[in-house]
């Protein structure tokens, strides 16, 4: 790792890396509800001589580390500390004391990642400009990023650029993968509620508009959309995740009232648009075929994730340099979203994925197996050492 001593350095905090990690893990918080998760960070970061805020953004912690060479340059690491409502079933020593919640995305892993980063950076300090560290709330659909930006986080703590990290399943340990542009999608979710008068189904059922008929032709007609509507090199993804209406109890009641929902994906603002749009005139148009009523709600939680170019580069340089990893500097794309875009969309700034390892072990995020692996921490800091590196000549 690196030309210098990083690695016997890194080397050197590792167990307490690993118990800070197994700690966040065994005590997984739910977005905006990481207190005693930001209170660990803040701990550690004033533990080490950091100038440290509580508070940004609800539960987020910002640490700042100044070089000792003069320089004007400043950039943000942000990571995220939030976990989700999912039960752990890894049976792990440290698996998660609280039922119901369970770090399934890795977060604790970024976290600790971020902490080891501050350290070593604290213990030296020899790069020139200002370093601040972005431990993020509720990432998870809950608006943790958007919530720090409306805390004022660039106006408190000015930063020329921004850089993420999230771990991925599939990609081998100590490799790194990163593209420039879109990385990840746009995600968000819909509800369409039909509303008809319901009626008997056995003896007035030709008296009734009936909210099934319009739900069935819907289901049907959303699958139109990516395949008719977006172009055939762009993509997106329509899918449906609940339905409700009537009762098993009384299957010769026809409901009046139906409600489905699901979740849709894009990689820019045109086909966010598209996908919105058709979406509506066919809930319309199924509902006016059966004599009923649509209801649409979309609502996006995260846009696009897009790399910059520059930042990218860096992100790359910072993976080879450093940690003399192999980086697929090409990856594809993931239909998985991510509210870092909103910092990139406020800063320059670019996302990388670290190798969480490959096999039978390797289970995918957010479900109840799933583990941050610990032989990719070494890398992770090695990385956010390297991009300081490259942006701070460090
Ligand atoms: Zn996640
Ligand atoms: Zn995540």
């Amino acid at each position: 790792m690196g030309s210098d001593d990083t690695k016997a350095r890194i080397e050197a905090i590792l167990p307490d890396l690993l118990a800070v990690r197994r700690d966040i893990h065994a005590h997984p918080e739910l977005g905006f509800e990481e207190t005693r998760t930001a209170a660990l960070v803040a701990e550690k970061l004033r533990s080490w001589g950091i100038e440290t805020t509580e508070g940004v953004g609800r539960t987020g912690v910002v640490g700042t580390v100044r070089g000792t060479r003069p320089g004007q340059g400043a950039i943000g690491l942000r990571c995220d500390m939030d976990c989700l409502a999912l039960i752990e079933t890894t049976g792990l020593p440290y698996a998660s004391t609280t039922a119901g919640r369970m770090h399934a995305c890795g977060h604790d892993g970024h976290t600790t990642m971020l902490l080891g980063a501050a350290r070593l950076l604290a213990e030296r300090r020899d790069f020139a400009g200002t370093v601040h560290l972005i431990f993020q709330p509720a990432e998870e659909g809950r608006g943790g990023a958007v919530a720090m930006l409306e805390d004022g986080l660039f106006d408190r703590f000015p930063c020329d650029a921004v850089y993420g990290m999230h771990n991925m399943p599939g990609v081998p340990v100590g490799q790194f993968a990163i593209r420039k542009g879109p990385l990840m999608a746009a995600s968000g979710r819909f509800t369409v509620t039909f509303r008809g008068t319901g009626g008997h189904g056995g003896n007035s059922a030709h008296l009734a508009t009936d909210v099934m008929v319009s739900q069935a032709m819907y289901v049907q007609a959303l699958q139109t959309i990516v395949s008719r509507n977006v172009p055939a090199l762009e993509s997106a993804v329509i899918s449906l995740g609940h339905i409700a209406a009537g009762s098993p109890e009384a299957l010769n009641v026809m409901p009046s009232e139906l409600v489905l929902g699901g979740t849709m994906r894009a990689f820019n603002p045109e086909m966010q648009a598209l996908l919105e749009r058709r979406m509506t005139e066919l809930a319309h148009l199924c509902a006016a075929a059966a004599g009923t009523t649509a209801e649409v709600m979309t609502r996006w939680g995260t846009i696009p994730m897009i790399n910059a170019e520059r930042e990218t580069d860096v992100s790359a340089a910072a993976a080879k340099d450093m940690v003399g990893a192999v980086v697929d500097e090409a990856v594809a794309p993931v239909t998985g979203g991510e509210d870092f875009s909103f910092m990139v969309q406020r800063k320059p700034g670019a996302m990388i994925f670290l190798g969480n390892g490959v096999g039978a072990d390797s289970h995918a995020l957010h479900t109840p197996k799933y583990d941050f692996n610990d032989a990719a921490l070494p890398f992770g800091v090695a990385w956010w050492l390297g991009v300081v590196r490259q942006e701070l000549g460090a």
